[in-house]
């Protein structure tokens, strides 16, 4: 008898962003095997007889090797288990899912990915940022911010010539380090970018300065997303969240009940 392995993106944090797929998943998977990044809402929806495995690494120490996800995996659906391997955002985009398909493919595991919501949309949502505007910027881009390398800048300097919106993600805590990289590719520093931290989760913020401002902008907790480009000139002030003040959030409970009373009557 063979299992499978199911690759789910677990979208940014909020568990009502997960796809109806993601959850039925879960709630009848054998074994999870999860990051780091994956919230502890998310995880309970996950079947009460389920094994859960964190096989994710923190700040930069490694606990579970790639390899070893890669075994605990096969050997789960070697032995007949549905796996869930449940990834923060989307599964494809910087979540290593190109060496675990391989690792499946060669084992002769059946597999399949089902995507999930990455961290740049989840954060742009937050931040009310229109990510391409008619206006603006007709390109979006996904960038890694931790690896440095003359081959990566070249790269960056392409995407900021067809002014591209950037969404950096792993921006690490240098942030001026990241503000001297887009200067250095060619940006002006005059153009706003938005730090959002914690994206869609209850202790979400987001800061929004320029690529120049960047070096003495406060330092937000991780995981962060930086959105560069001309688009972040729309998003939304920090305390413009969906949060209502109380005050208003009072008049419209009001104003739906006099609503529903009219109905009835
Ligand atoms: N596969 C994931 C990305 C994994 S890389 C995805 O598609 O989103 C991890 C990076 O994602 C973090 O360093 C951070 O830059 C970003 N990230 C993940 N969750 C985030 C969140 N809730 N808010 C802001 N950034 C987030």
């Amino acid at each position: 008898m063979k299992g499978k392995v199911y690759l789910v993106g677990a979208g940014p944090g909020d568990p009502e962003l997960l796809t109806v797929k993601a959850v039925r998943l879960l709630g009848s998977a054998d074994a999870v095997l999860h990051d780091e990044l994956v919230t502890p809402e998310i995880l309970r929806l996950a079947s009460p007889t389920a094994q859960l495995h964190n096989v994710g690494k923190r700040c930069g120490k490694k606990r579970v090797t790639q390899q070893e996800i890669n075994f605990l995996m096969a050997g789960l659906a070697v032995a007949g288990q549905r796996v869930v391997r449940l990834k923060g955002g989307d599964p494809l985009i910087f979540g290593r899912a190109g060496e675990e398909m391989e690792a499946l493919a060669a084992a002769g595991i059946p597999y399949e990915v089902v995507p999930g919501i990455t961290a740049a949309l989840g954060a742009a949502a937050a931040a009310a940022i229109p990510l391409t505007h008619r206006r603006g910027s007709g390109a979006l881009v996904f960038l890694p911010g931790h690896r440095a390398g003359s081959q990566e800048e070249t790269g960056w300097r392409e995407f900021v010539r067809c002014a591209a919106t950037l969404a950096i993600y792993m921006p690490g805590q240098n942030y001026g380090a990241i503000g001297r990289r887009l200067r250095d590719a060619g940006l002006s520093g005059e153009t706003p970018c938005a730090m959002i931290s914690r994206a869609t989760t209850p202790t979400q913020q987001w800061q929004v300065t320029t690529v120049a401002g960047l070096h003495s902008a406060p330092r937000l907790p991780s995981p962060a997303i930086l959105i560069v480009g001309e688009v972040v000139q729309h998003a939304a002030e920090p305390h413009q969240r969906s949060v209502l003040p109380r005050d208003l959030e009072q008049f419209l409970l009001q104003a739906r009940e006099v609503k529903h009373g009219e109905l009835i009557s």
